[in-house]
């Protein structure tokens, strides 16, 4: 099986090992990587990469992979004006405003860059684009753009810990190194809920998966595929799974799409013979040993409970924000976790009651309750969520970022 990106482009890495290789293959599908990907050859439990200058390496990490091929660095500067943690479109869009301004801009993103819209097969309601593209592609030209005026992305890091210190902020990354910069923009979206029912983590990638990524369609030819979530990211993935499967349902609590899903995506879904659609039901149970076998679904008017075969089961339901670390410093979050900003800090009903620390001026719009700490897209409270409304904030946040470096 050949994964993407398109065989016109030589393969970089041939990849085995099943289930073993699943982060490899996923991280560089959206790396832009091209790889091929031999699914009956080498052991099933254990990933083996063949790098096109003959490096083998046998089980290695991604982080490993990634170094291999010259993806992982280190912080080019003791110092920024400007870190942005995350690079989906919201991170990518400040990065290209910022740079292209002359801040010294460092990115840091703990996987590869295009965040989720990455992940989206075909985007097709981004202004400019009337016959869509795909988020792998929107994301290269984003990193392209963003790196051509200078900004530095550090690929498979992750900001683990970050706090104020002599007019700086000071994070740490994945491999302990530190990170200085003056202002950061938190863009780090949101990520999967997950699906409380035994047997998600033992059969994860061995047919179960959140999300739908890319680098799994070619594997589920004339296979049943599931589908959990009424989003446009599940309608999207049920119309591309559709291309290679035998079938493909998508399970969804409510009545149907048309609340939740676009109206172009709910018209195809209609038209396509392949594609069911069953309102009303939730996935309670797994089967499988070394691979999802089956899948029991309940519906949820007559409790009435099915087991029916299940080669792929893709869980699409999205909504945590990715904020853990921002309890931890003090940073105000509203209930469900996502981060509060400008004006929204002064209401008790978003807030719950919680004060922001004391501040020498109003926070601006965009900016946390810590001063110099912005966040913007998915990740912010009363954020829309859409690749426009990402970039539009990520935008937004550099002149507002240039204030606050001017406060000195
Ligand atoms: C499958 C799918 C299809 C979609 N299709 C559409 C569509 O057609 N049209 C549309 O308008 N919207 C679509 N959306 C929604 C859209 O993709 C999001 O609204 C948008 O990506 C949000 O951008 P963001 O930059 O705020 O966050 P994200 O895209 O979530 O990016 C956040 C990034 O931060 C990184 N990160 C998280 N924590 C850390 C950390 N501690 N350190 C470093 N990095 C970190 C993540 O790895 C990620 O790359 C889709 C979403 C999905 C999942």
């Amino acid at each position: 099986v050949s994964a993407t990106p398109p065989a016109a482009t030589p393969p970089r890495v041939v990849v085995t090992g099943g289930a073993a290789a699943y982060d490899i293959r996923d991280f560089l599908t959206r790396a832009a990587v091209p790889f091929e990907y031999l699914d009956d050859e080498g052991p099933e439990d254990v990933a083996v990469c063949t790098l096109d200058d003959g490096t083998c390496l046998t089980g290695p990490t991604v982080q490993d992979v990634g170094r291999a091929l010259g993806l992982v660095s280190a912080p080019a500067r003791d110092s920024y004006d400007f870190a942005i943690i995350g690079a989906g479109p919201a991170g990518l869009a400040a990065a290209v405003y910022a740079s292209c301004e002359g801040l010294s801009t460092v990115v840091v993103e703990e996987w590869a860059p295009g965040g989720q819209a990455g992940t989206s097969w075909r985007i097709e309601n981004y202004l400019g684009f009337p016959e869509g593209i795909s988020g792998a592609e929107l994301a290269a030209r984003a990193r392209h753009q963003a790196e051509k005026f200078g900004a530095e992305i550090l690929m498979l890091q992750s900001m683990t810990e970050g706090h104020p210190e002599d007019g700086h902020f000071v994070g740490t990354l994945t491999d302990g190194t530190s990170l200085r910069a003056r202002a950061v923009l938190v863009a780090t979206g949101v990520d999967w809920r997950r699906l409380e029912v035994d047997g998600v983590e033992r059969l994860l990638h061995s047919g179960v998966y959140y999300g739908a990524a890319a680098s799994e369609a070619p594997g589920m030819a004339g296979k049943e595929v599931y589908i959990i979530g009424g989003g446009n990211s599940a309608g999207q993935a049920a119309l591309n799974f559709a291309e290679h499967a035998r079938t493909v349902t998508i399970l969804v609590r409510g009545e149907g799409l048309s609340e939740t899903m676009a109206n172009y995506l709910c018209q195809r879904i209609d038209q396509s013979p392949l594609i069911h659609v069953r309102p009303h039901t939730e996935v309670v149970g797994l089967d499988g040993d070394e691979w999802l076998h089956s899948v029991t679904i309940r519906d949820n008017t007559t409790s009435h409970e099915e087991t029916v075969p299940a080669d792929g089961l893709f869980i699409c339901i999205g909504g945590v924000p990715r904020t853990g670390w921002a309890e931890q410093d003090g940073v105000l979050t509203n209930a469900t976790g996502y981060l509060i900003t400008g004006r929204d800090l002064f209401d008790p009903e978003v807030t719950g009651g919680r004060q922001a620390r004391s501040r020498p001026r109003d926070p601006y719009p965009l900016e946390t309750s810590l001063p110099g700490l912005f966040a913007a897209g998915d990740v912010r409270f009363g954020s829309t969520k859409r690749v426009a409304a990402a970039v539009g904030e990520g935008a937004m946040a550099v002149p507002l970022v240039r204030r606050f470096l001017a406060e000195g």
